[in-house]
């Protein structure tokens, strides 16, 4: 099979041809009769909660509705993300990932395990997750690698038992990332060296979001993330949650280190009005979502929107699409994808000359 269109490179745009079965088998430039339209690597997705009316916590069923309604935003492949719940029905959750990393969804994006976000948090700094909080004791670090589903795990550094989880969850090739946090710079600095300096991959948790801000004399684990020479951090760039001015910032400091996540809860794709998050009521106005008190709760952002904030912003397409993709699969280490190149799997999306998804394909299959 093939697709013609302006191919985007990691660094340029070509106009061009695709040819491809599961995987990529070559791209080659094209002279004449190129169709307007952009070919993507399919969007990765390491933080989302839940989309289309469907929630990672709900089951089974749900975790399959909300990453179909994620795939026809273009996203081929994404971690069902956790809240922080009652115990029982996080380790619940867990396992229905692993069945569903077992099984695949027909038709749907990949599934290359969960993102456990909390419990091992700060309880003074949940954002808007529900006051479930616990240490990382090692009993519950080994009850959660048991379920084989995390790939991801965020992580306050500061709590009690951390560094032992961090061993853990490192040894198990678990991605720790540092987040709802109150953890100080040279706590984090800590964190992200001991992370890997046991041969692990360190990142953060949507950057300057449930962390500590940059102050002048206390410049906070956002900084540690972006000053380290190792660490990747995820942004929740639907310009709400993180101003245009520091995503450039972080953008210019980080370059491949920086990676585009939705944290999407249930109402993404709903419109305005109520919704819920943990249990807790939520209410979407003008594409915010927020807790009676104010607390911004997770976003109502896709992956398709990230990449038009960005251009937005000042990004390059090339640079965008590296954003929902590319620096997504560095991080996750998912090095079969994230890329327009021969042998990566076929995981495209196409964009019409206006950004918007027109199809998505999924290891050579179109899915949307
Ligand atoms: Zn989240």
């Amino acid at each position: 099979m093939n697709i013609d269109g302006h191919i985007v490179l990691p660094d340029r745009v070509m106009p061009g041809r695709v040819v491809f079965d599961t995987s990529i088998t070559d791209v080659r430039p094209l002279l004449h009769n190129v169709p307007d339209r952009y070919i993507l690597p399919g969007f990765i997705d390491a933080h989302v909660h839940g989309g289309g009316g469907a929630d990672t916590m709900d089951g089974p069923l749900a975790i399959r509705d909300m990453a179909m309604f994620h795939m026809a935003q273009g996203t081929t492949t994404l971690l069902p993300t956790t809240m922080t719940a009652q115990w029982s029905d996080i380790t619940e959750t867990l396992y229905a990932v692993a069945e569903i990393m077992r099984s695949g969804i027909p038709g749907g994006p990949g599934i290359p395990g969960a993102h456990l976000e909390g419990p091992f948090i700060s309880p003074h700094r949940r954002g808007a997750q529900p006051a479930h909080t616990l240490p990382p004791a090692p009993a519950r670090v080994s009850a959660v690698i048991r379920t084989g589903a995390v790939r991801l795990v965020t992580l306050a550094p500061e709590v009690e038992h951390a560094d032992t989880a961090i061993q853990q969850f490192v040894q198990a090739g678990i991605r720790v990332s540092i987040g709802h946090t109150q953890a100080d710079h040279e706590q984090a600095e800590r964190a992200i060296c001991r992370i890997c300096g046991a041969g692990g991959v360190a990142g953060g948790t949507h950057l300057f979001n449930a962390m500590p801000p940059v102050m002048a004399r206390a410049p906070g684990p956002a900084t540690a993330l972006m000053c380290s020479d190792d660490a990747y951090a995820e942004m929740i760039f639907d310009t709400h949650h993180v101003h245009p001015a520091l995503f450039r910032l972080a953008h210019r400091v980080m370059g491949r280190r920086l990676v585009f996540v939705t944290d999407a809860m249930r109402a993404t794709g709903m419109g305005d009005g109520p919704s819920s998050l943990g249990g807790q009521d939520v209410m979407v106005r003008d594409g915010v979502a927020r807790l009676h008190d104010g607390t911004l709760a997770g976003s109502v952002l896709t992956l398709d929107q990230a990449l038009r904030n960005a251009i937005q912003a000042g990004a390059s397409l090339p640079q965008a699409a590296a954003l929902v993709s590319t620096h997504a699969a560095g991080w996750l280490g998912l090095h079969d994808r994230g890329a327009i190149m021969p042998g990566r799997r076929a995981d495209m999306v196409v964009l019409g000359p206006d950004l918007m998804v027109r199809e998505v394909w999924v290891a050579g299959r179109r899915s949307a």
